[in-house]
């Protein structure tokens, strides 16, 4: 029979672990499915590791491990599909923001032969005013720069054994798992859902980490503002050139001015672009130097007693 493995980031999530465990595992036992659930603890400071142990204990279908500190929900789900043993795997997160109903549909359309089925928020319940505009805004730039339609795209997602190998196959670190699955293609489906408010905890969201996140995953993914570089430079050169051939015609014609104006904006201009461009080249930089030195996407400092072989310390994978 099929084996279907979860996957459920958390992170100071001890109010939830209990709750989700048990919500899924009656869903999946009722729904007749076989099914194995694993929490990966993204270096939580609370209990979170606590709790997934005795939800281990109680139900010997869940699995767990802690991360030896915080990298992020990307490590976490790359984290969770390693572990993951099953013929399909699905991402969700631990909060039931992710309907659970909606399991029991992507199982059945993957038993239909489909092997990456997408969730799709149909609403994207309750959030700030400014959060609403941002994750807006950045959908549309990540589109256009992806070429896929990313608005209302999710992590809740059920992939097939097939895709997840690919996934854990790719060389690279910095990962963007959304548009990922997107990019690896595969014969795919979506399902609609409406997400969820949270029942315990608050969102681990700050402004400023969904702008790290959105920068991040812009250049993980394209190389479009290298090129914007490119492209700002010739502006500004036929910019010049037609400031240039102005000033000539003004000298020539004997009606030049002391042009202070003109060379401070100048100056101004050209910095700007110069600074800006210099930005945009070292942010890629960075993020090369950070793949050549080849560290691990996250380090494992604890697993649960049914997890087989040994899997702490870095993974390269
Ligand atoms: N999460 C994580 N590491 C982090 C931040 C979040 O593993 O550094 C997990 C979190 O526990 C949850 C999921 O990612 O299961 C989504 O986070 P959250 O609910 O805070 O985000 P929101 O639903 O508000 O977008
Ligand atoms: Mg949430």
């Amino acid at each position: 029979m099929a084996l279907l493995s979860i996957v459920l980031p958390s992170y100071n999530e001890e109010q939830n672990i209990a709750h989700t465990a048990q919500v899924l595992s009656e869903l999946l036992a009722q729904e007749q499915i076989e099914y194995e659930l694993i929490f990966v603890s993204d270096g939580s400071r609370d209990g979170t590791y606590r709790e997934i142990q005795k939800a281990t204990q109680q139900n010997p279908h869940i699995k767990g491990a802690e991360f030896s500190r915080n990298f992020g929900k990307e490590a976490c789900i790359f984290a969770g599909l390693q572990l993951a043993s099953g013929n399909a795997v699905i991402v969700m997160d631990c909060d039931l923001q992710h309907p659970p109903q909606v399991i029991s549909r992507m199982w059945k359309l993957w038993n239909e032969g489909y092997e990456v089925v997408e969730g799709i928020k149909s609403s994207r319940g309750r959030e700030g005013f400014l959060h609403k505009c941002f994750a807006g805004a950045f959908y549309r730039i990540m589109s256009g720069l992806i070429k896929m339609d990313m608005n209302a795209s999710s992590d809740y997602k059920l992939l097939d054994r097939k895709v997840v190998d690919v996934l854990l196959g790719l060389p690279e670190k910095n990962t963007f798992f959304r548009a990922l699955t997107f990019w690896a293609g595969f014969k795919t489906v979506s399902v609609e859902y409406e997400v969820q408010e949270r029942v315990y905890g608050e969102s681990k969201w700050s402004f400023f980490s969904l702008m790290r996140y959105a920068v991040t995953n812009a250049t993980s993914f394209s190389t479009l503002p290298l090129q914007m570089v490119t492209v700002l430079g010739l502006v500004a050169i036929l910019f010049s050139i037609g400031l240039a051939v102005q000033t000539l015609v003004k000298y020539l014609t004997g009606t030049a001015v002391e042009g202070f104006t003109t060379v401070i904006l100048l100056i101004l201009i050209i910095g700007g672009f110069i600074m800006l461009s210099l930005g945009v080249i070292g942010h890629y930089i960075a993020r090369i130097y950070e793949e050549v030195k080849g560290r691990p996407r996250y380090i494992i400092s604890q697993v649960t007693d049914n997890v087989q072989g040994n899997v702490t310390g870095g993974w390269k994978r």
